[in-house]
């Protein structure tokens, strides 16, 4: 098995944590500033930070389209907090919209000022009790019928899943629990293995119709 290869957006933001956490996962991190960097990446990371600074950067380093074409091509994608407006097809609170490939709707600093910071503890799908950390923290305010609610906290969604886009209002790159980053991989090793399958059937496709034209053509009596 080769090593899987993730490139966290580093132009702003909390993606030194994603890369620790990923790298002490057995993963090679590239740190994304050009778009040259995008290569041959199994993974995405978009860190939480200041989404609209994080939309700006990206646009003028020349990041928007080919990280789009990436998301879009189905390759893995973790979104903390920025990251997660940065996908929403809408802001409730904003008019700006920045990759817009997942079908949810957001609120931006939803917990307002007091409410800047804090910890809860929330239920996780499939992973039970997770302490999240949120920091002026977007939330789901709606979403696509066939986007799945993966956490919910204080009746808020907070994290979410749609086809290869894993997306989460809170930080688990700030705290020990590594399950998610390890969701993730197994998000990134399934789709590597759907990927080489598809090879294997083309390329047994293009030698002849697989493996019953190369066997001895002449009946077996
Ligand atoms: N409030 C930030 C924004 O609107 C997100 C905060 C975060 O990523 N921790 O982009």
């Amino acid at each position: 098995m080769t090593t899987i290869r993730i490139g966290i957006l580093a132009v702003q933001g909390a993606f030194v944590e994603h890369e620790r956490m990923l790298r002490a996962l057995g993963c090679e991190c590239v740190e994304l500033r050009k778009p040259s960097d995008i290569d041959r990446v199994d993974g995405l990371v978009l860190p939480g930070g200041e989404s609209s600074v994080q939309g700006m950067l990206v646009r003028q380093l020349g990041l928007f389209e080919p990280l789009r074409r990436e998301i879009v091509r189905g390759t893995p994608v973790l979104a903390t907090c920025a990251g997660m407006i940065l996908l929403a097809e809408k802001i409730r609170n904003d008019p700006r919209v920045y990759f817009g490939t997942l079908p949810i709707e957001v609120d931006r600093n939803a917990y307002g000022r007091q409410l800047a910071s804090f910890r809860k503890t929330a239920r996780f799908d499939r992973l039970g009790d997770f302490e999240t950390i949120f920091i002026r923290a977007p939330r789901v305010v709606k979403k696509g019928d066939d986007v799945r609610t993966l956490a919910v906290v204080d009746d808020a969604i907070v994290a979410v899943a749609f086809r290869n886009q894993l997306a989460m209002a809170f930080h688990p790159e700030l705290g020990r629990d590594d399950r998610i980053h390890r969701r993730f991989i197994s998000l990134i090793n399934a789709r590597r293995d759907a990927l080489n399958l598809e090879r294997q059937k083309r390329d047994a496709a293009e030698n002849g119709g697989g493996d019953e034209n190369n066997a001895d053509p002449r009946p077996l009596s």
